[in-house]
């Protein structure tokens, strides 16, 4: 992307052959990723797919002087071979409905001036200026925001609880420690549209009183730190980020931590025990961050995603956000839709909406024309929900329901060819290998999970294992100290649970 854009800028620099001023912009992903390089021309709305560099001066000449469309450029539907002229009118997109990522794809990350433009920063002034903090976070309880980070937790009372302490100084955390395996919404959102996020960490700082931000990125996220970079810089010379905010007397800053590389650091007692430069290890949270979090400070942590949410709640109104999506879970939900599905990339819809509208309609359907098998959700630590589960409408109770979790919104589809005790095995692989160590049932009972579960991929499993996976797995998930170790069984109890006979086979096979 980054060569064609310079081409573009080279060939677009001094050229007078155009009616209009004509200039090129970098922008983030707007969500079909596999179809990169993109090139759209606006105002026309001509959305041309895998651009090379080469492309440029053609592009330049039949589009943009003559007005002729490039063929083989065009996004072109793989089920029903259809030409389109503009993403916005393909399958993948119209079912869509973007409100966390509702200006990706739209502005230069690295321009304020862009995100102004779109209503950037409108809603820090209506919250200083004509909303007290406890206004400010009643609409956030209204509006029913729960984190997007996994949990679920309501917003709202998180906020409430750390205002409500008598101790200052106070934190706000961003987590950005995105660390699922095919998992890419919350680096989307700092690399596209970076300012929505310090725009919600500033307006909670207002609603709870708290001095001082933070956030803890991914160290592989390279462009998106640099774009933070960018973006609290500029906030700070337009006067968001700094002492006296709006003069409204809030002084309030952020500064970046980029995380060491360890999973467990997105669970929000080892983040902090990690800015705190500390080993990364979580702590039980019989008194929450709220309470004691940050240097023992109230502290609200809350995901990317549910910060890009916050400036769309305060901008529209509880009652507009509390309008889409179900009874318990409002709003939309952004997810990384990879795996074997036709169209990969990133989608966000409205809670709701169900697996299948997401698989099928707005996902192609399966690879080469395979027959579905299963989709893993929510991540390392979610579980495999089944085909005849797919009208199942995705929000935070429904999947916990059926023994997976929303998690931070990760899609693995897998098709008729994946082997589901491979699949539970690499899961568990991985967790174990992600332990930090601190409590026995997850370093033990995971590593031993894992034996189990080579064991049986390797022909030597016994019919009792299935028993002993499932009486271990219940056993961890009631003992560990974290999350992490508490749903590092669901991929297990899930595919024991839905594919059993997929086990009993690998271990009567090779009997
Ligand atoms: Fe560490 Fe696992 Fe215990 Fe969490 S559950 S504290 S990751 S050993």
């Amino acid at each position: 992307s980054g060569a064609v854009y310079e081409e573009l800028c080279r060939a677009l620099e001094g050229n007078d052959r155009y009616q209009v001023k004509t200039f090129a912009k970098a922008t983030g992903c707007n969500g079909l990723c596999e179809k990169g390089p993109l090139v759209k021309i606006m105002p026309d709305d001509i959305t041309y797919c895998h651009v090379q560099a080469e492309d440029v001066y053609e592009i330049v000449e039949e589009t943009l002087i003559k007005g002729e469309l490039i063929k083989r450029l065009m996004y072109r539907d793989p089920t029903t071979k259809q030409y389109y002229r503009s993403h916005r009118d393909t399958n993948f997109y119209k079912k869509q409905h973007k409100v966390a990522l509702r200006n990706i794809g739209e502005i230069d990350p690295a321009e304020v001036k862009d995100y102004l433009e779109r209503g950037g920063y409108q809603a820090l002034e209506k919250a200083i200026k004509t909303m007290t903090p406890e206004e400010v976070i009643e609409e956030v309880l209204k509006a029913g925001l729960r984190g997007r980070g996994g949990g679920g937790f309501p917003t709202g009372l998180k906020w409430k609880a750390c205002a409500s302490t008598d101790k200052q100084p106070r934190y706000v955390i961003c987590n950005g420690d995105e660390g699922d395996p095919g998992a890419f919404m919350d680096r989307s959102i700092l690399e596209g549209d970076p300012h929505t996020v310090l725009e919600g960490l500033i307006i909670c700082a207002y609603a709870i009183g708290a001095s001082m931000g933070y956030i803890y990125v991914r160290d592989e996220y390279g462009l998106a730190v640099n774009n933070l970079i960018l973006a609290i810089q500029s906030a700070r010379e337009c006067g968001y980020l700094g002492k006296n905010i709006l003069g409204a007397g809030l002084s309030f800053d952020i500064e970046i931590v980029r995380g060491g590389g360890a999973f467990v650091c997105g669970e929000e007692t080892a983040l902090i025990n990690s800015i705190q430069g500390n080993v990364g290890e979580p702590w039980d949270k019989y008194i929450f961050p709220t309470e004691k979090g940050l240097w023992d400070q109230p502290t609200v942590i809350n995901n990317v995603e549910t910060w890009a949410n916050v400036p769309v709640i305060i901008n529209a109104g509880s009652e507009k956000f509390a309008s889409i999506g179900t009874e318990g879970s409002k709003g939309t939900k952004v997810f990384s839709l990879v795996g074997k599905v036709v169209n990969t990339g990133l989608v966000e819809v409205p809670m709701g909406t169900t697996l299948r509208e997401i698989i099928f309609e707005i996902g192609g359907g399966i690879q080469k024309g395979r027959r579905f098998k299963a989709v893993q959700t929510g991540g390392p630590s979610g579980g495999c929900i089944p085909e005849r589960l797919l009208d199942l409408p995705v929000d935070f109770d429904t999947l916990t329901q059926a023994g997976s979790m929303m998690g931070s919104g990760g899609l693995i589809v897998m098709d008729d060819r994946t082997c589901i005790v491979e699949v539970a095995h690499y899961y568990v692989n991985f967790l174990a290998g992600e332990s930090c160590g601190k409590c026995v049932p997850c370093r033990e009972g995971v590593s031993l999970l894992l034996d189990i579960l080579t064991r049986i991929c390797e022909g030597k499993g016994k019919p009792e294992d299935l028993d002993l996976l499932e009486s271990m797995s219940k056993t961890i998930q009631q003992a560990a100290l974290c999350a992490l170790g508490r749903t590092a069984p669901n991929p297990v109890l899930s595919t024991l649970y839905y594919f059993r006979d997929e086990y009993l086979e690998h271990i009567n096979n090779h009997r």
